[in-house]
Parts: C-alpha cells; sequence; structure tokens
C-alpha cells in the first residue's frame, strides 16, 4: 500500500528544508528527483507558502469564503455527523481540486490529493477517476511517524446518510475504497482509538 503512494506532504516539506532523515529518506529522493509531476506541484506550493509566509501576515479570507466555510458546518444535512461527542472532525490542508478542476472533468486516472490532520495524525488521500467511479485511496499515521508505526483502524463513507462502504484500515493505515459513485461523500472512522470524521466531500464529474 504504502509504495502505491507518493510520499507525504511532511516528507516533501522536510526534503525541501533539508531534514529529511530516517529509512524512507532513499525511496523519497528516488521518487521526487524521477520527475512526479503531483509532487512537483505539491513542492512548488511550499515553496509559495513560504515566500508568502516571509512577507508577513497574512489578509483575512474573503467574507465569501468564511461564510461559505460556515455554511458547510451549520448545513444540516450533515450536522449529525458533527454531533458525535469525542469525535475529531478531521481538518483540511491541502486539497489540490482547484489546480486539476480540468483534468478531473475529462481524463481518467487523473487524480485530486488531500490532507487532513486527524487529532494526532495525517490522513493522505487521493481521489482517482477511473471509468465513471471514483476511488479514494490512501493512508493514516501518525504525524511524527517514523516509519515503524502498527495503525489499528477503519475507514467508512458514508452516502445521503447510508453506509456504501467500510473497510478496516491495513497495517500501514492504508485503505482504498472503490467503484464509488459520484456524489457527496462524508468518511467517517476510527484510528488508534480516536474516532474521526471528515466534513463532506464531493467527487467526480463537476459541472
Ligand atoms: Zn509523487
Amino acid at each position: 500500500m504504502r509504495n502505491e503512494l507518493h510520499p507525504r506532504l511532511r516528507d516533501l516539506a522536510d526534503l525541501r528544508d533539508g531534514r529529511l532523515t530516517g529509512t524512507r529518506t532513499s525511496a523519497v529522493k528516488e521518487h521526487v528527483g524521477a520527475g512526479c509531476d503531483v509532487c512537483a506541484t505539491a513542492s512548488a506550493r511550499f515553496e509559495s507558502a513560504v515566500a508568502a509566509i516571509a512577507e508577513g501576515p497574512l489578509p483575512a479570507p474573503p467574507r465569501s469564503v468564511v461564510r461559505q466555510a460556515v455554511h458547510m458546518f451549520r448545513a444540516k444535512k450533515w450536522a449529525w455527523l458533527l454531533e458525535a461527542p469525542g469525535r475529531i472532525v478531521a481538518s483540511l490542508v491541502l486539497d489540490q481540486r482547484m489546480e486539476l478542476v480540468p483534468a478531473l472533468r475529462s481524463s481518467v486516472g487523473a487524480e485530486r490529493r488531500m490532507l487532513w490532520m486527524v487529532g494526532d495524525h495525517e490522513l493522505a488521500a487521493c481521489v482517482v477517476l477511473r471509468g465513471g467511479h471514483a476511488e479514494i485511496v490512501g493512508q493514516i499515521l501518525p504525524a511524527e511517524d517514523d516509519g515503524s508505526s502498527q495503525v489499528v483502524g477503519e475507514i467508512e463513507a458514508m452516502r445521503n446518510g447510508r453506509s456504501v462502504a467500510k473497510i478496516p484500515l491495513d497495517a500501514d493505515g492504508g485503505f482504498a475504497l472503490r467503484g464509488l459513485s459520484y456524489g457527496t461523500y462524508a468518511l467517517l472512522g476510527r484510528v488508534d482509538g480516536a474516532e474521526f470524521v471528515v466534513a463532506p466531500l464531493e467527487i467526480g464529474d463537476r459541472a
């Protein structure tokens, strides 16, 4: 499972900063050195983020964006997801959708890469479109993983309030939810004893 995935964003950032150490170092260098477009895009984002930070405090987000974010969490349709006490709501760190919209509309195998923080774990996932269906392939790992973590948990995709797929995480924290119709999904799960939920995710051929 791990070998199917790109390096974690944390590893790309550490590579950029010259701080990548440990067992994954050579594999990450080899992958990036081979000229992976997805990782090159992610690395370019680090450079622009570093440049933006160097310029000083960030401007406030546009009010329309704030309203949209608030609305998303208030939307009654999904309120039940957020009501369970003790459940961690994953926070989205990166979503490549905006860069990939044209590709997602047309090409088979185009992928959208996302990263969330789930408490002290990272959830990295790619959405891949194949033949009119989508796959969500990803991995949940402790943020401070040294490459040897054993992860225990499960992940479930829900659509319109119904479970459409529920699978255990493999020992590396990997998972693959396959054969998903286009639509809006919530991901729920449990990792190392903590329950989490990922805010609704729209997948597919958006007009
Ligand atoms: Zn890559």
